[in-house]
């Protein structure tokens, strides 16, 4: 199925430019998931009652599907406890009292920093991707892959071989560094455009070295020209082009390689890679950049709060901050909260824990007042056709809402349930206000749990 010629989706309001990302003082206590990333969980490494010192690894684990977390402040370890991730799901996590001091681990035996591009653009890519293992990097956004998962080599059994028996061999050629954001108006990667420098030219570079790319498009949002990149770009020899993220969900991942590449991602498990194209977020290569030349896990992040709050700001934030003190900074919650979602208004997580901490995949809270919050009906499909109309992958988003509706998961997946990506654009049209992604979700859970009992 071609994806973009059938492309349609939505138009968005325009999401204001973002101020500066403003810095978050650390909190008393940070709460850091066991799991971080699609993936395995890993093990806790430190126990109640001890020291730990920031940047330590206080989980850890054998699995390759697995990034190792660290201490985000300095201090003492209260309780191996459970909270919630981005996604709702119960995760172990390493609870650590802060001591103020943010005294960093020595680390014995660490490799010299890099802090010059052409020198790692001769580095082994195996010693760079050692190096982002250790410090743990995950792929910004929403179920984000470990970044050395995300990074390996095109024969490695990936999803889409597992479930298709199709080995990947496509070498990689292109990188993408999106400087957009899917998911509007959540705009943490737009924002990190005002750290662009050094660091950033860096992590693209290193990014590229480790996929084998040759080509490397930094997608820019539109009328937005930063100085610094279209100087690092004309150095480097990099693209520059520019995207309207008004236009949902055009950023995605594999609408972006269909329109820069003209190749089309095979669906439903396949990914970029399997047609040669890396597609990495702007946050996540400056953070590449900055692991290489700090010699130190990421301790902190970029992250939007949006919505009905005083102040939307992008903050760089200690990771295991718990969500409530962020929405605090901005302004707090609304006299009368309607809904909290991580991710975007599209395609996130509505919650209702605002304990659950900020991690490494989560880029974005929006906060909507209970007078803005579009409440789902009870309600038939009038058969208006508008869902069909918007469905950027061609889907007949009214059918398979109703078979998932019905318990007719097979019928569903019969009819291309599997290559639904949960944008949310059915639901944004729909006139009937039926929950769309909601029995859309729920039918691909159970298609798959089906396929994997079998
Ligand atoms: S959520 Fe799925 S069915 Fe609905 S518009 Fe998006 S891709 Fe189509
Ligand atoms: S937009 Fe809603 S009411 Fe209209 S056809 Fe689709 S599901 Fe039915």
């Amino acid at each position: 199925m071609s994806i973009l010629s059938l492309f349609k989706g939505v138009r968005l309001p325009r999401s204001p430019e973002p101020p500066p990302p403003r810095p978050l003082s650390p909190p008393d206590k940070v709460i850091i998931p066991l799991r971080q990333h699609q993936g395995r969980v890993c093990e806790p490494v430190v126990e109640p009652g001890q020291e730990v010192l920031l940047g330590q690894v206080v989980g850890a684990s054998e699995e390759f599907e697995a990034a190792a977390v660290h201490a985000t402040v300095s201090g003492k370890v209260e309780a191996i406890a459970e909270t919630y991730d981005p996604a709702g799901q119960r995760v172990p996590a390493v609870v650590i009292a802060n001591d103020g001091r943010d005294a960093w681990v020595e680390a014995e035996g660490a490799p010299p920093t890099l802090s010059e591009v052409e020198v790692v653009q001769k580095t082994r890519p195996t010693r760079l991707l050692k190096r982002l293992r250790e410090a743990g990097l995950v792929r910004s956004g929403l179920l984000g892959l470990p970044l050395h998962v995300d990074l390996s080599p095109p024969m490695a059994p990936r999803a889409y071989m597992f479930m298709t028996g199709i080995p990947v061999v496509r070498p990689i050629d292109t990188l993408i560094v999106k400087a957009v954001d899917h998911d509007p108006p959540v705009v943490t990667n737009q924002a990190a455009l005002a750290e662009a420098g050094e660091e950033l030219a860096l992590g693209i570079a290193a990014l590229a070295r480790i996929a084998g790319a040759r080509r490397v498009v930094i997608v820019l949002p539109a009328g937005v020209e930063p100085p610094g990149v279209a100087q690092l770009a004309a150095r480097h020899e990099w693209e520059t082009t520019h995207l309207d993220g008004r236009h949902f969900p055009y950023a995605v991942d594999n609408l972006l390689v269909k329109k820069l590449t003209g190749r089309v991602v095979p669906t439903p498990y396949g990914e970029p890679r399997d047609v040669g194209v890396v597609v990495e977020p702007l946050v996540t290569a400056l953070d590449v950049g900055r692991v290489l030349s700090q010699g130190r896990p990421p301790v902190d992040r970029l992250f939007t709060v949006a919505g009905d709050v005083a102040q939307p700001q992008v903050f760089r934030v200690r990771m295991g901050t718990p969500i409530a003190r962020v929405i605090e900074a901005a302004g707090g919650l609304p006299v009368e909260p309607g809904k909290v979602i991580l991710g975007g208004p599209m395609m996130g997580y509505a919650h209702f824990d605002l304990d659950t901490p900020v991690t490494k995949e989560t880029d974005g809270v929006v906060v909507q007042s209970a007078e803005s919050v579009r409440t789902f009906q009870d309600q038939p499909c009038i058969h208006c056709g508008r869902c069909v109309a918007a469905c950027p992958v061609g889907l007949v988003p009214t059918e398979l809402g109703k078979l998932c509706e019905y318990g007719q998961f097979e019928d569903a997946a019969e009819r291309d349930l599997l290559h639904c990506i949960e944008c949310g654009c059915c639901a944004y049209v729909c006139p009937a206000q039926r929950p769309m992604v909601h029995l859309l979700r729920f039918g691909k859970s159970e298609v798959l749990a089906r396929r994997m009992e079998q």
